[in-house]
């Protein structure tokens, strides 16, 4: 765990202006600075970022969030992860209960002896005439090779002895590039194999993925897990898609380097490949922050539907709202490669676009295990979908799935959850714009995260409960530290709500202040404006419990000090009314 403290320090040291800018740039509209969005196609910018609150938001596609935010959602890195990024940016040592003992050093000296040998290999590919015929045949262009990097390791047992000054250093090892024999000989892991080297997000090359040119075993050989590589993480071709996976918001996950190489030579740029394992919940996290539309394609055999229902048990913990998976089944036969080599880009686009829903998928598959002509068979379609359904997180896809659980067993929908025990599922939330008005709540949020020294002020006994804007601003409050000094701004507070439920509500208020900031002069006067119609409205709810309390027992249920209150505000003008 981090440290919310030191999430704080991060962000006030971090400037998300120089930050973004580096990589979109901005330029200046008034308090704030525009840019064309990178998270979605736009000719005009949309996409916003407030210098003074330290956030950007996009007014077409919704993105929102802090500098790590951005980082986040830019490269497709995990939240620890950019937090070490941006703290070795602004200088600031790691908090020390998560000092892990990764090393920069080595992790530098084992990046740089990957980019070097990749190096080697691209360079070798130019002379191996076979290595050539081989991508040539495959219809792989120069072009397209140069974007991925493919290089060739040549046959013989010492080859990378002429691209490292020292063959016996150890990095070479801890790298995977060199492995030690019985007899103590070193010597290369990759010979005679076309070269895929694997990056990460960040473009760094941290594995290798080799493919055999003739028929020799295996036909792909991946690098060991190392200090760099951790296989269930890592995808082929993610820095070379995510432009494209900007441009179609679909991500298309396909099982093999070549799958990926013939799919870009055949402009689908979108597709990334897992690295010989089974699908992992950790890929489909990452990948599902690059699009909102995840693809898989396995092959049309029983080895690839296998494969496809473990990606979809992957899935379900995996899969946040608004967000979708689909698959693609091809026709035995065919991998992906030589799909669209035979058939063209259309074909697949039209495939990937057809895919069959994880919904239907998950029926399909358990059906075809039950005999749905009985009644138990029936039952039986349920007792098997029950695990599945416990791990779904979003509720709307649960529901959606009882329903056709429902349709398909016979049983009512109230039935199948309760033979699944499943808590009824919340009606989808309505939309927001059918939400009451936020009419009191919504101004003061705006008002707190203009001018934080604000949260002070505010009479929490006064916000009505069950109200998300009432969470925000609570949370915001507590923020305020008791001995008085700066109130951390949103930022902090964004950061504080990664993940919770008052984060919609919080992002959406900043976005309104963004558009329209309260003028500085006005802002006293607002907040106590807002303040004392909260109260009101409070001492309405207070008098109306009373009431309801007289009502029934009638005045000589009420306590002394409720007496009081009772006929106090009996006696107030305007209150009884309320
Ligand atoms: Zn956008």
């Amino acid at each position: 765990m981090i440290p919310e403290s030191y999430i704080q320090e991060l962000l006030h040291r971090i400037d998300i202006v120089d930050l973004i800018d580096a990589c979109v740039p901005l330029r200046r509209a008034g308090a704030n600075y525009v840019a064309c969005c990178p998270f979605h196609s736009e000719k005009t910018p949309s996409f916003t970022v407030s210098p003074s609150k330290q956030f950007y938001h996009c007014f077409g596609c919704g993105a929102h969030g802090t500098a790590i935010g951005f980082v986040m959602e830019y490269s497709g890195q995990g939240f620890v992860e950019t937090v070490k990024e941006l703290a070795a940016r602004a200088g600031m040592p790691l908090p020390e209960d998560d000092a892990t003992p990764r090393d920069g050093p080595r992790i530098q000296a084992l990046t740089e002896v990957m980019a070097r040998a990749a190096k080697y290999y691209y360079e070798q590919l130019k002379r191996s005439e076979k290595a050539i015929a081989y991508l040539r045949q495959r219809g792989v262009s120069g072009g397209i090779a140069q974007k991925f990097g493919i290089g060739y390791a040549p046959e013989g047992w010492q080859n990378l002895a002429s691209a490292f000054e020292d063959y016996s250093t150890a990095s070479l090892q801890q790298a995977g590039l060199v492995l030690r024999g019985e007899q103590g000989r070193l010597y290369d892991r990759f010979r005679d194999r076309v070269m895929f080297p694997i990056m990460n997000p960040k473009g760094e090359i941290i594995a290798f993925g080799g493919r055999v040119l003739g028929q020799g075993e295996p036909k792909y050989l991946n690098s060991p897990e190392t200090p760099l590589f951790e296989k269930g993480r890592e995808v082929f071709g993610l820095p070379q898609a995510r432009q494209s996976l900007r441009d179609k918001n679909t991500v298309i996950v396909v099982e093999g380097y070549m799958d990926v190489v013939a799919l870009a030579q055949h402009g689908i740029g979108n597709a990334v490949a897992t690295l010989g394992t089974a699908t992992t919940a950790a890929h489909i996290q990452k990948l599902l922050r690059q699009a909102d539309r995840l693809v898989f394609c396995f092959d049309g055999d029983a080895a690839g539907r296998k494969a496809g229902w473990r990606a979809l048990e992957n899935s379900l913990e995996a899969l946040p709202e608004q967000k979708t998976i689909g698959f693609v089944f091809l026709p035995e036969s065919d991998d992906p490669d030589s799909f669209v080599r035979e058939r063209g880009a259309e074909a697949f686009e039209r495939l990937a676009a057809q895919a069959m829903p994880l919904s239907e998928f998950l029926l399909k598959e358990l059906a075809a295990r039950c005999d749905m002509t009985s009644a138990e068979g029936r039952a039986r379609l349920v007792a098997e979908a029950k695990p599945l359904l416990g791990r779904l997180q979003t509720p709307l896809l649960r529901l959606q799935l009882v329903k056709r659980l429902a349709e398909a067993s016979g049983f009512s929908q109230a039935e199948v959850e309760r033979l699944c025990d499943l808590k009824p599922v919340a009606r989808p939330a309505p939309a927001r714009a059918a939400r009451p008005p936020p009419s009191l709540l919504r101004p003061l949020l705006r008002l707190l995260l203009q001018k934080p020294e604000l949260a002070r002020r505010v009479p929490l006994e006064a916000l009505p409960a069950h109200s998300e804007e009432t969470r925000a601003i609570v949370k915001l409050c507590s923020m305020a530290p008791e001995s008085g000094g700066s109130i951390p701004g949103y930022a902090a507070l964004l950061e504080r709500l990664r993940g919770s439920e008052e984060e919609a509500v919080l992002r959406e208020a900043a976005a309104e202040l963004m558009r329209q900031p309260f003028a500085e002069e006005d802002i006293d006067a607002e907040f106590n404006g807002a303040i004392d119609r909260l109260q009101e409205g409070e001492r309405k709810r207070a008098f109306a419990r009373l009431q309801e309390k007289v009502a029934k027992l009638g005045v000589a249920g009420l306590s002394g000090e409720e007496k009081a209150h009772y006929l106090r505000m009996l006696g107030r003008p305007g209150s009884a009314a309320g």
